[in-house]
């Protein structure tokens, strides 16, 4: 998985780990300005200093993700492979699975972004890619899709300033944005991928479809699509 960055990733790998060991992360800035850090066991050296650098400018990584309480892309991805197995079992998906057409017409702007988010999971490959450009044909051909599902039913999604993880995330709660309807269509979406595919394969489709979902979400989707990758007059034609 690539994360926003080192740190973030670090700090999920501690939070998989069922020991209690503490690591730190030395950010002491060494003279050709770039920081040490080196990661090492809390308690293994003499006052805890950097066995690199030999000083002490370490931080717990966990606490230190502990209390940043904005949602992240770390925090989302942990949050969507808890609800979405969880919420699925418990629902009726034989009455779910027929809602789609009434989900999508009667979204708002920000339930459009969040059922865009579902269906593009649904749909993009989980397949190992081998290169960025590979990656990138596989996500837009899903996104593509994703966009004909919309333009054949006339639903429009209005550019928006702005990507906004924790609309996701409250849906996958069952939040105050994304009304009920709206969050168990789309998670009865993403819950019978988990039931047929591997945790990895999953991870991948995840990983994209954040992704598929901040470019429709800034780009917008109407009939009048003409992308490299879309033309809606030439899929409404078809
Ligand atoms: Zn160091």
């Amino acid at each position: 998985m690539k994360f926003m960055n080192r740190f973030n990733w670090i700090g999920q790998q501690q939070d998989d780990e069922d020991s209690n060991d503490i690591y730190l992360l030395c950010k002491n800035e060494l003279p050709n300005r770039i920081r040490c850090s080196h990661i090492y066991k809390k308690n293994t050296y003499v006052d805890d200093t950097c066995p690199v650098c030999g000083a002490y400018a370490a931080v717990d990584i966990y606490k230190d993700r502990k209390l940043d309480s904005s949602l992240n892309e770390n925090g989302l991805h942990r949050l969507f492979f808890e609800r979405v197995p969880k919420v699925y079992k418990e629902m009726d998906t034989s009455i779910w699975s027929s809602l789609g057409g009434s989900a999508w017409k009667s979204a708002d702007a920000n339930e459009q972004v969040f059922l865009a988010f579902c269906m593009a999971f649904a749909e993009v490959s989980g397949a190992l890619t081998k290169s960025e450009s590979d990656y990138w044909d596989v996500a837009l051909a899903a996104e593509a899709r994703v966009r004909a599902y919309l333009v054949d039913r006339k639903i429009h999604i209005v550019k928006q300033p702005g990507f906004d993880l924790a609309l996701i995330a409250d849906g996958m709660l069952a939040g105050r944005q994304i009304r009920s309807l709206r969050a168990h269509y789309g998670i009865s979406l993403c819950g019978t991928i988990f039931e047929t595919h591997s945790r990895a394969e999953i991870d991948r489709k995840y990983q994209k479809a954040v992704k598929i979902a901040e470019r429709l979400a800034i780009l917008g989707c109407s009939s009048r699509d003409n992308l490299p990758y879309f033309s809606a007059a030439n899929h409404l034609a078809a």
